[in-house]
């Protein structure tokens, strides 16, 4: 098959050949292969400014990341064995990792499936694509699935708010079989009932799985505060593996319903409390009413989804961290999560110690922790590190 070059401007392969896999439009020499005469997604043959073939990849003229990388061989192009190949090797990597079929099986660009993330709750499966590159091979997406592993069901959640750099149009639909409505998953030798086509992102966050492991450690015999909740994952966790009480808060009814009835579903029903409120609002009562907890994690949604929001979020990070400590019991523990790309290690930790120094406590950085293993990073792309996990413990100063 010959395909259509894309070819780069002087000096623009150099990143590509540093390992990097995205093309910006502004890197295309848009004379010799304007981006506006190709399909979004269409396949292409990469050219560095001499017309010497860097690899194939697939090309969209709308967003400002016009084109991906796909393969240094110009053998192949990603087709429907392509992609079966890659979700072999990336089935492999968490068959080494993980004695239970619960993981996310392909994470986009460090898995090489630019524009492409599935997640495997035993024989169902939710794929989510956020390129047109990888929206146009959505029949031969799930061709590789079922090559690779022979899912019951596969449900598409296609409606991540980045689809609509892509021109993409926002959608959730079973893509193979009957998706049901919710499945049981264990994680950590703890059970949770997930909401697949109705909860967040994919339904779960497996790249809490270290984190919610090792907060157990911490949380024998403790009062726990589980701030940002979701279904539980640190809260049951925390209640399964011995704490003397969890509550459990976040603004989703929908979530507190789920906390609930994972709650029952490990036995623990009797010492989890659920509030539905406010994340901000939950703490400054708390506070008001003087209740303290021996353990506190605080894991929001990102505060800084934009470049542009770093001063504002770094705030919201300062502020949300000192309102977990002073509901800390007096030597506490704190984990302290950020998934926001743009809030960096450095800057989180720095933001808790400015919190802990300004309502006077001395504190010590027990653990750090990132996303799980089954969210690998890309070496060349920064974006795909993104989980920053503290685990601080907070004394009197
Ligand atoms: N801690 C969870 C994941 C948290 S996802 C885990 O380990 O699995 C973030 C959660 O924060 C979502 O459930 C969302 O409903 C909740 N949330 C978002 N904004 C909130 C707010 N202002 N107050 C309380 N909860 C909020």
């Amino acid at each position: 098959m010959t395909l259509a070059p894309l070819r780069l401007l002087k000096n623009e392969d150099r990143r590509l050949r540093a390992g990097h896999v995205w093309i910006f439009s502004n890197e295309v020499d848009n004379k010799a292969t304007p981006v506006t005469q190709f399909e979004p997604g269409q396949p292409v043959l990469i050219e560095d400014a001499f017309g010497h073939a860097i690899g194939t990849g697939y090309v969209n003229p709308h967003p400002l990341i016009c084109a991906r990388l796909v393969s240094r061989d110009t053998k192949y192009i990603l087709d429907q064995s392509l992609i079966t190949h890659r979700l072999n090797i990336a089935l492999s990597l968490r068959e080494r990792l993980f004695d239970t079929p619960y993981y996310r099986l392909a994470f986009g660009d460090s898995d090489f499936l630019p524009g492409l993330v599935v997640d495997r709750y035993g024989d169902v499966l939710v794929a989510q694509i956020t390129t047109a590159g990888m929206e146009r091979l959505k029949g031969e997406i799930v061709g590789a699935l079922e090559k690779v592993l022979k899912p019951r069901a596969i449900l598409w959640r296609n409606d991540a708010s980045v689809r609509e750099l892509e021109n993409l149009p926002r959608y959730v639909e079973p893509a193979l079989g009957e998706v049901p409505e919710t499945i049981v998953l264990e994680e950590n030798g703890t059970k949770f009932e997930v909401p697949l086509a109705s909860g967040q992102k994919t339904g779960w966050f497996y790249d809490q799985r270290m984190n919610h492991a090792r907060a157990r450690v911490y949380a024998k015999a403790k009062r726990v505060l589980d701030v940002f909740s979701y279904l539980g994952g640190f809260g049951i966790q925390a209640a399964h593996a011995g704490a003397e009480s969890v509550t459990c808060i976040d603004s989703s009814e929908k979530a507190a319903d789920f906390i609930r009835r994972n709650a029952e579903l490990n036995d623990v029903g009797n010492k989890v409390n659920v509030v539905v409120d406010d994340a901000f609002d939950a703490l400054r009562r708390l506070r008001t009413e003087r209740q303290h907890f021996d353990v506190v994690v605080i894991d929001p949604p990102a505060f800084i989804k934009r470049k542009k929001d770093i001063k504002e979020g770094t705030e919201a990070y300062r502020r949300l961290n000192q309102m977990a400590m002073q509901v800390l019991a007096k030597d506490g523990i704190l984990v302290s999560c950020s998934c926001s790309y743009h809030m960096e290690r450095d800057s989180l930790r720095n933001e808790i110690l400015k919190a802990s120094r300004h309502i006077d406590r001395s504190m010590q950085i027990v653990e750090e922790g990132h996303q799980a293993p089954d969210h690998p990073v890309h070496p060349a792309i920064p974006e795909t590190a993104y989980l920053k996990v503290f685990f601080a413990r907070v004394l009197p100063s």
